[in-house]
């Protein structure tokens, strides 16, 4: 058999398919090593979102990169949204959340489904960091069984009505003080008829609820619950058509499964990074660490890992059409395999470390602390494994496809 005669389509990278993305590769590794990274552990001990970087990183055009140009946005795909991610998670996974929150679940959310005059009055500003925005889906009462959200939107004359909590919402504050800037809010018309609004700061009856403190991991992300207590709006404040809802919210979680995926993906390297310096650095019994067999399979089966879910991740991204829907079945097979890749990475790299990773300034504390999130925030590993069963079920077919 004779091989095929063009054979430039080996030179085709995953990672940076473009010389646009390998131009954002470049930019983000810039920023992470000299802006993000001596915040970093700071930020976490304080439990605090650092507002002049999210500026910073907006004005680097690093908060916009797959709004449409006329917004202000670099017009790019779900390759780039992942660059992003993965980057800033090398480093601050916390601070990735709050951006992620942001560009995926605002601002691209809107981009996608909000109207014309919505995106010209807020896309430019969110595309800056000018504002803070993030996505209400969470209730205290409900979580992974999202359809029964009980947040109500009443209709009267020209206005909705809306009346719930929502909880564990990302940016819902900037500080214990100050609520975000804009949110998409999930509401429900009647019982399982969902329609996505969008609130502003300053709109009366809505307000800063309990500020989550002393969280596990994710402590550079403000989390919040926000209060809508008689809030009215305008009906051009609803997001596409009454009852459109569940599809916004299907079609968001699609990328926001594989953005996350990401920066499980970003946790995993930099997990990698200190472990293997530090096993050639160390020594026991007269030789480096890296020396012991048991050392090595920490060390090995992570890097296998990693690949595989680098792999997988930017593969789901390279097919994923911002726009549509469908593809949940990539998405959260891409979630479900990198956030464990990831925790387990993090493990691994206290392990190697020993004494020292149990501390804070080796950094793979603070990331092991980060990558548990990745298997409960944007659909739980459960959620997930019922997805792809469910999924896989209706359409075998897909799996050898
Ligand atoms: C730091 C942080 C940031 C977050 N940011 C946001 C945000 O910005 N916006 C937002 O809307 N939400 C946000 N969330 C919420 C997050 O998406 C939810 O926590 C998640 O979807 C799980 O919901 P839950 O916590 O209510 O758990 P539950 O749904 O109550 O689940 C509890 C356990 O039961 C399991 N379970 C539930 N149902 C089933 C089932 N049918 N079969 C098998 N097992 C099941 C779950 O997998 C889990 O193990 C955030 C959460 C955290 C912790």
């Amino acid at each position: 058999m004779s091989g095929p005669s063009d054979s430039s389509w080996r030179s085709f990278d995953l990672l940076a398919p473009t010389p646009e993305h390998a131009l954002l590769a470049e930019s983000l590794r810039e920023f992470v090593k000299r802006e993000v990274e001596p915040q970093a552990a700071e930020h976490d001990r304080a439990e605090r979102f650092n507002l002049p970087l999210f500026r910073r990183a907006g004005e680097l055009g690093l908060l916009s990169v797959t709004l449409p140009e006329e917004y202000g946005g670099a017009g790019m795909d779900a390759v780039a949204a992942v660059q992003v991610c993965e980057a800033l998670a090398t480093s601050d996974p916390g601070f990735a959340l709050s951006v992620l929150a942001h560009m995926i679940l605002f601002a691209q959310n809107l981009a996608v489904n909000g109207s014309e005059l919505q995106k010209t009055s807020l896309l430019p500003r969110a595309a800056t960091g000018a504002i803070v925005g993030g996505l209400c889906m969470t209730e205290p009462g409900v979580g992974t069984d999202v359809l029964a959200l009980r947040t109500r939107a009443r209709r009267e004359g020209a206005e909705y009505v809306l009346d719930g909590t929502k909880t564990f919402i990302t940016n819902g504050g900037t500080d214990e003080h100050t609520l975000g800037d804009a949110f998409i809010v999930y509401a429900t018309l009647e019982p399982g008829r969902i329609s996505s609004f969008l609130v502003e700061k300053g709109v009366p009856g809505f307000r800063l609820g309990q500020k989550w403190k002393n969280k596990l991991g994710m402590r550079a992300s403000f989390t919040a619950e926000l209060v809508f207590d008689g809030v009215r709006l305008p009906l051009a404040s609803r997001l596409g058509e009454e009852g459109e809802g569940t599809r916004h919210m299907m079609r968001n979680l699609e990328i926001e499964r594989l953005t996350l995926a990401g920066m499980s993906v970003g946790i995993a390297q930099r997990c990698l990074e200190v472990m293997v310096a530090y096993a050639s650095e160390r020594k026991s019994f007269g030789v480096p660490l890296r020396e012991h067999g048991q050392i090595q399979r920490y060390i090995a089966e992570s890097f296998a890992e990693y690949r595989a879910a680098r792999t997988l991740v930017y593969d789901v991204a390279r097919r994923m059409d911002l726009t549509a829907t469908g593809q949940r079945i990539d998405a959260d097979a891409a979630k479900l395999f990198a956030a464990q890749a990831g925790k387990r990475a993090a493990d691994a790299a206290i392990q190697v470390l020993g004494g020292y990773g149990y501390m804070g300034e080796y950094v793979v504390e603070r990331l092991w602390r980060d990558a548990k999130l990745l298997e409960i925030g944007g659909g739980t590993l459960e959620a997930h494994q019922k997805n792809l069963t469910k999924d896989l079920s209706r359409d075998p077919g897909r799996i050898g496809r």
